[in-house]
């Protein structure tokens, strides 16, 4: 099987053999991507000029409606694409459900927001200011879309989520996109692609999809285009070095990777319920999409005194899990997505070993159910645990996407500076009854951090997760995590309108706020 790519409205196929991708339970072969020969500049000038004014024509609701359209075709196939997670990402039918219903979720949740911005397809925001002594000349700002194409490069691990949740917000915009997924597990978001094209949802040139080498996609930015990129903290340094983000200033929005903590307060003991709820989260970090998430517990912050407790519990809840093929009765976590990831998480293990030692996992699993070990990219769950968290380095600055994370004990005091030391992470929690250490805790954290969960008695059990990104939530992290910020509903639509002020007389800007939608992004 060879990839193809959906450009200019045709599906085209690369000229050269590409790259492969493999079955991670087995190593086998499943197919190639190959981009080599398409003209990836017309395909951006596609977008640009026949989706973008179709979607422009729409307001807010029409284009909402779109949203819920594919979400509809999505969920008709939805089983198909399971399959292809097990075989493609060796997801288990609970990775494969994040990734798949997520995208279906987002694509519905934006589908609602759009709909309550009615057939405006200009937003204005609330209030206006005088400007001049007579109250004659006034100030208003509006929100438009940009007439360009919105350029999304996408990590291998949510093939699906990745795609869509990009998607959703610039076509709400009134942007297309042009989507190029992950070469490892690019299959999943082909067939999304290929079922959308068939239903003719959407209009022409609305939805783009490049499969294999995405460089040239970069080179064709324009001005009013803009770049969303998911990935490794290297590719993104690469995309905002380039040339054309350079010269011609394309709106960026870089998610890359970062090395989540959680932290638990000083008022956990073991008997308390906030244990108990801690290390179900981290062992969930070490299990869920085999630690492949790049929200992701990498740091775990305990109180000295119950550390030991701590580490004991999570290793013991561990040891029940059963890695193997997804396909396999009772398999909990599945391989990482080919061998190339689980080299680059034995080297990062490798690493960590000056500044920790091994409390479980550390390399493949000594059983595998349902395959070969040798043959799949399996690494078994690994929790470390470094003595002396204030003078490590490593352990703040390597993250291991994979199965992983790091113990550390420290006194309540210094767990908000130590998560800090993650140079800006994408999420930070808290196990804390205790709401003036939660508010003193939090006031340092935040602005290292793109979200921040706190898990009390009252929120017990029900709360989404360290992990889960809701579409409700802004999701990006500064500093290290790429600085970039989507989603956060209708916030997520400032990547793809231009905000202007607007200067003119009352009766001007009455007329113009009575056809705009009033809403504060
Ligand atoms: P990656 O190697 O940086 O690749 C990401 C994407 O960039 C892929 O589609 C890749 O294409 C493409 N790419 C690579 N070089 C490029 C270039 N010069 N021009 C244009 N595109 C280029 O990252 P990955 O291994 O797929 O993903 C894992 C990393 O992503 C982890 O570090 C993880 O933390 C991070 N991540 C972050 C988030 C977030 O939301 N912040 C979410 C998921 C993952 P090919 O695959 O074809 O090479």
């Amino acid at each position: 099987m060879k990839l193809e790519s959906y450009l200019s409205g045709t599906w085209q196929s690369g000229q050269g053999d590409g790259r492969t991708f493999v079955n991670p339970v087995t190593g086998e072969e499943l197919g190639r991507v190959d981009a080599s020969g398409l003209d990836a500049a017309a395909a951006m000038d596609y977008a640009r000029d026949v989706g973008g004014p179709a979607l422009r024509a729409l307001g807010f609701a029409e284009r909402a409606a779109l949203l819920k359209a594919v979400a509809g075709v999505l969920a008709e196939n939805r089983d198909r694409y399971g399959e292809i997670a097990r075989l493609n990402s060796g997801n288990t039918a609970i990775d494969a459900a994040i990734d798949i219903d997520g995208a279906i979720a987002t694509l519905k949740v934006y589908a609602r927001l759009g709909a309550s911005l009615g057939d405006a397809r200009t937003i204005i925001e609330p209030g206006r200011e005088q400007l001049a002594r007579e109250p004659v000349f006034f100030a208003r700002h509006v929100w438009n879309s940009r007439p360009g194409v919105s350029l999304h490069i996408n990590a291998f691990n949510f093939p699906a989520w990745g795609l869509w949740e990009k998607a959703a917000v610039a076509l709400l915009a009134g942007v297309p996109s042009l989507s190029k997924p992950a070469t490892a597990t690019a299959w999943l978001a082909v067939e999304m692609m290929r079922d959308v094209a068939a239903a003719q949802v959407v209009p022409e040139g609305a939805l783009n999809l490049l499969c294999g080498d995405g460089a040239a996609l970069t080179t064709a930015l324009q001005p009013m285009d803009s770049l969303a990129f998911t990935g490794s903290a290297e590719t993104a340094a690469a995309l905002r070095a380039h040339p054309a983000v350079l010269e011609r200033a394309p709106r960026l929005s870089i998610e890359a990777d970062s090395i989540n903590a959680t932290i638990l307060g000083p008022d956990v003991s073991p008997d308390s319920p906030l244990f108990d709820l801690a290390v179900r989260e981290v062992v969930k970090a070490l299990t869920v999409k085999a630690g492949q998430l790049c929200t992701n517990i990498r740091r775990i912050l305990v109180p000295a005194a119950i550390v030991g407790a701590f580490q004991d519990a999570v290793v013991a809840r561990l040891s029940t899990v059963t890695v193997g093929d997804p396909a396999a009765e009772g398999v909990r976590m599945g391989p990482l997505v080919n061998e190339a990831q689980r080299e680059a998480a034995c080297a990062g293990l490798a690493g960590l070993s000056t500044e920790t030692r091994t409390l479980c996992g550390g390399g493949a699993p000594k059983e595998v159910a349902g395959a070969d070990p040798q043959q799949g990219s399996f690494l078994a769950p690994t929790l470390l645990h470094c003595a002396d968290p204030m003078a490590a380095r490593l352990i703040h600055e390597t993250e291991v996407f994979g199965p992983c994370a790091t113990v550390m004990a420290c006194q309540p005091a210094e767990a908000p500076a130590l998560a800090a030391r993650g140079g800006g992470s994408l999420a930070v929690s808290l196990f804390s009854n205790d709401a003036s250490y939660a508010a003193e805790t939090l006031q340092v954290l935040a602005p290292w951090h793109g979200r921040l969960l706190i898990v009390d008695e009252q929120v017990g059990r029900n709360h989404t997760g360290h992990a889960i990104v809701m579409p409700q939530c802004v999701h990006g992290g500064p500093g290290r995590a790429g600085g970039g910020e989507e989603l956060g509903g209708l916030r997520g639509l400032r990547l793809h309108l231009q905000r202007s002020a607007l200067q003119a007389s009352e009766p001007l800007l009455t007329r113009i706020g009575d056809a705009a939608a009033v809403a504060t992004l």
